[in-house]
């Protein structure tokens, strides 16, 4: 166990404090045989908060995985909040769906299986936070859908930017020529004020980047 996991779980123990649902939903997730590659659960309260400080109403989340940042979200919005999440796996949108309602959080939150690119275009803004989380190299595309269903003053937070420093790597995976891109995109889109944290603990050296819509 690295210092960094120590301290993640110190730091969850004493300030974070998921609870038995969270918990479960990582548990269903690991039993069902997918993958780790969910929020940390500080991240996962980040956004929560993040949700409550900026007073969202409706969230767009890009990787629904089993529910984790999900729950996270849906419990930063009031009970009239509402969520849409796009998930590509059938199977992991079963196990969030289940862990969403043993949440107490399944009546804020519509889960769309299929390709994220298919299913944006059916959907209607204005979102006030976008998560996206899902395939990076479409990174850059769900940016330019999440400025499209935006309004001024929504919220967007990018995953995984740093991917152990792998972004550096300009001949990179698709993967990393995707957060390269958007990243780039941050930098200068006309309409987008970013700026972009790394972060370590139980999931090793990565980032994350947040934008608000001019
Ligand atoms: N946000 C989740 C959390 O923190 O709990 C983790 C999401 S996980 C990193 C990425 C998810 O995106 C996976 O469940 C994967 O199946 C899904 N995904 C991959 N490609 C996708 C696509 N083209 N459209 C929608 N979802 C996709």
């Amino acid at each position: 166990m690295s210092n960094w996991t120590e301290v993640d779980s110190y730091l969850n123990r004493t300030v974070v404090q998921p609870d038995a649902a969270l918990l479960a939903a990582v548990d269903n997730t690991r039993n069902a045989g997918m993958p780790a590659i969910e929020v940390t659960a500080g991240q996962g309260k980040f956004l929560m908060l993040l949700a409550r400080i900026h007073q969202a109403k409706r969230v767009l989340e890009i990787g629904t995985l089993g529910g984790f940042s999900t729950t996270w979200l849906a419990r930063g919005l009031p009970e009239s909040g509402t969520i849409d999440t796009c998930e590509y796996e059938p199977a992991h949108a079963e196990v969030a769906r289940r862990s969403l309602e043993v949440a107490g959080v399944g009546h804020k939150v519509t889960v769309h299986v299929g390709a994220a690119l298919e299913t944006l275009p059916t959907l209607e803004g204005p979102y006030d936070l976008f998560f996206i989380d899902a395939d990076k190299a479409n990174n850059p595309n769900y940016l330019e859908w999440a400025v499209k269903l935006s309004r001024p003053g929504s919220v967007i937070v990018l995953d995984n930017v740093v991917r152990g420093g792998s972004v550096l790597d300009e001949n990179g995976d698709e993967d990393i020529q995707g957060t390269r891109r958007a990243l780039e995109l941050l930098g200068s889109h006309p309409r987008l004020d970013a700026t972009a944290l790394q972060t370590v603990g139980s999931k090793d050296w990565d980032g994350f980047a947040v934008a608000i819509v001019n």
